[in-house]
């Protein structure tokens, strides 16, 4: 017997309305710093730059602060799965939107 009322409610379906605040946005901005030792204890990473989700073996360079580099766009833009935070691609996306919308548009995006 499937749980399917439970998958549903667990789901976090992508709507026009983030489903994240801004504060989440904000605060998990700095787990993308000095984060080497984060990124590399939990499974996973993910970059919210190129929006890639990579096994944390596959990080394989990082700035003198420890300041993970994603190794897919070379971006200092990667949290780690014990950041806290999801690391699915609706979150990656909202990081994307809250944190390069300027930088795209400077480049005429
Ligand atoms: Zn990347």
């Amino acid at each position: 017997m499937f749980p399917t009322e439970n998958t549903a409610k667990g789901r976090v379906t992508a709507t026009a309305a983030s489903p994240f605040s801004e504060e989440d946005l904000v605060m998990a901005h700095p787990h993308s710093s000095h984060n080497v030792e984060e990124v590399q204890r939990g499974p996973s990473a993910g970059c919210f730059h190129c929006l890639k989700i990579f096994a944390s073996s596959e990080v394989a360079e990082w700035l003198a602060d420890g300041t993970v580099l994603c190794p897919y766009c070379d971006i200092d833009s990667v949290l780690g799965s014990l950041s806290g935070y999801p690391l699915t691609m609706d979150f990656l996306l909202a990081m994307k939107k809250h944190w390069f919308r300027k930088i795209s548009l400077q480049q005429g995006e």
